[in-house]
């Protein structure tokens, strides 16, 4: 774990610690939902992707999904956690109106995916550890409307049936930053899986953030847990006013009610939902329309070796064979995409520079069109080209950050651009002593200011860019300028 001692609460009566603990509910990438055939797509008219089970039809009986469970036992080799060979599905009871069944099916004592480690990359290039208690299979619920209609709530099946991981962690992180970078992790790690979609607009995962607070070294206090949370910047949010409102409490000699609290990002606060009390009581058993869940660990080990190079793998290699810091690693290890369109960039080239252009200018222009890299209308071949334009001299770097303007309005090959906006640079002394002694013989006080100040040459090199569209050599402008200035 990474030193904690500045990330302390301070409250009137002394430093607090905040213990975080989180339920990432992930929708299952399959085609098919859990225990039905029907589709999982998003977005379909309202209960049209329901069958039989999904509406709890009397003698309806479910039917694991093989593929739901190869996307489970995926997900626990990617969290480094033990794969249970034997599981069991349990009967969560309880009565809404979007749950057909009256209970879901999930797992309780016997998860299929048991204990794991996910390593954390926090914003100073530092990692965390946070531990993985377990992974269970279940069912999602559907979805009551109640702003179509003026008298009456409506219900939408979709969803209901389909194949949740719940990723529930140890009480194992010490901030809002530490928690935020924990779940972009654990998303990181399932889009590289290809196991969730890991897109919190649209619900395919979500988080129960847990909450207390303790005297450092003291044992755990009473947590709070805030549902649903479906925004990684909310839970931050929610996190920093929970941990406040709590020690705020213990302060004025209260105590914690463990209960379960929703976040309101228009306030910013969390209140109260249901007691814990009252809720707790789901009545699980094992589910008697279903056998336990097992396989062989050959099974295992094939999925496992057909799992993709990992972010933290991927993390280290480029550290050790482009020569990146952790942190530019991490950045560009964190989407399969960017990774791959790095190591296009860098293919024999310099990496450091690869880095710098994809992770400053190309995500720049990416975050202001918008645009995802996969979507990029600048390919990584294209960037690569540009790049060696500035190598071999065609263009200067000022001048390729408005090349890429324009490829990433239009795509384009950057030669072109550049031949058909006449932007190459001029290297040909000729030409720029020509404009150096046109400067000169204009600003005979700044000259007599740099006999002084050799350091002001700075200014002489901005007028000559200034004076050729910034298309001069800088090497050859400065060579020029000190044999004319004598320097
Ligand atoms: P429940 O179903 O009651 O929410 P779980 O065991 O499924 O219980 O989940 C408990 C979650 O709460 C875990 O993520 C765990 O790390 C976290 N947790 C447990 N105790 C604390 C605590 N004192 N403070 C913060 N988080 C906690
Ligand atoms: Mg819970």
């Amino acid at each position: 774990m990474a030193d904690t001692s500045n990330k302390l609460i301070q409250g009137a009566t002394g430093d607090w610690e905040v213990v975080i603990g989180l339920e990432v509910h992930a929708q299952v990438v399959s085609e098919a939902k859990l225990f039905s055939g029907s589709p999982t797509a998003f977005g379909g008219s309202p209960n049209s992707h329901v069958s039989l089970v999904d509406a709890a039809m009397p003698g309806m009986l479910p039917v694991i999904n093989k593929e739901c469970v190869r996307q489970a036992i995926k997900t626990g080799l990617g969290l480094k956690a033990k794969i249970n060979l034997h599981s069991v599905f349990d009967r969560k009871n309880y009565f809404y109106p979007d749950l057909p069944q009256g209970y879901q099916i999930s797992q309780f004592q016997q998860p299929i995916v048991g204990e794991g480690r996910v390593v954390v990359d926090l914003e100073d290039g530092t990692t965390a550890e946070v531990g993985i208690e377990r992974l269970h299979l279940e069912q999602d619920a559907g979805k009551s409307i109640h702003d179509q209609h003026p008298t009456m709530s409506m219900v939408d099946l979709n969803r209901s049936g389909v194949a949740l991981m719940e990723i529930v962690s140890k009480p194992d992180m010490r901030s809002a930053d530490e928690a935020k970078a924990y779940v972009t992790k654990v998303r990181t790690i399932l889009r590289y899986l290809g196991t969730c979609d890991g897109n919190m607009e649209q619900g395919s995962m979500r988080a129960d953030v847990n909450v207390s607070v303790r005297r450092p070294g003291e044992d755990l206090g009473t947590r709070c847990e805030i549902k649903n949370v479906n925004s990684i910047r909310f839970m931050g949010l929610a996190i920093d006013y929970e941990s406040r409102r709590q020690v705020d409490i213990l302060e004025e000699g209260g105590a914690i009610d463990q209960e379960t609290r929703l976040f309101d990002p228009k306030s910013g606060q969390t209140r109260p939902m249901r007691s814990k009390e009252e809720a707790h009581d789901y009545r699980y058993f094992p589910d008697p329309d279903l056998l336990p869940l097992e396989f062989e660990q050959a099974w295992v080990d094939e999925i496992a070796a057909s799992l993709p190079e990992l972010p933290d793998d991927k993390k280290a290699r480029f550290v050790a064979d482009y020569g990146l810091n952790a942190y530019d690693a991490g950045v560009l290890a964190v989407d399969r995409e960017a990774a791959d369109y790095f190591e296009t960039v860098a293919n024999g080239r310099d990496a450091k520079t690869a880095a710098n252009w994809v992770m400053g200018e190309l995500f720049a222009g990416l975050n202001r069109l918008e645009l995802e890299v996969a979507s990029s209308p600048v390919t990584a071949e294209n960037l690569g080209r540009l790049i060696d334009l500035i190598s071999d001299g065609t263009i200067s770097g000022r001048i390729a950050k408005d090349v890429l303007e324009i490829m990433l309005e239009d795509g384009g090959d950057p030669a072109r651009i550049v031949e058909e906006k006449g932007m190459k640079q001029v290297s040909d002394t000729g030409a720029i002593e020509a404009v150096v002694d046109e400067i000169i013989a204009a600003n005979p006080d700044k000259v007599e200011q740099i006999r002084e100040k050799p350091k002001a040459i700075g200014w002489f090199v901005g007028q000559v860019m200034q004076k050729t569209g910034g298309k001069a050599n800088p090497q050859a402008v400065n060579a020029v300028l000190k044999k004319k200035l004598e320097l």
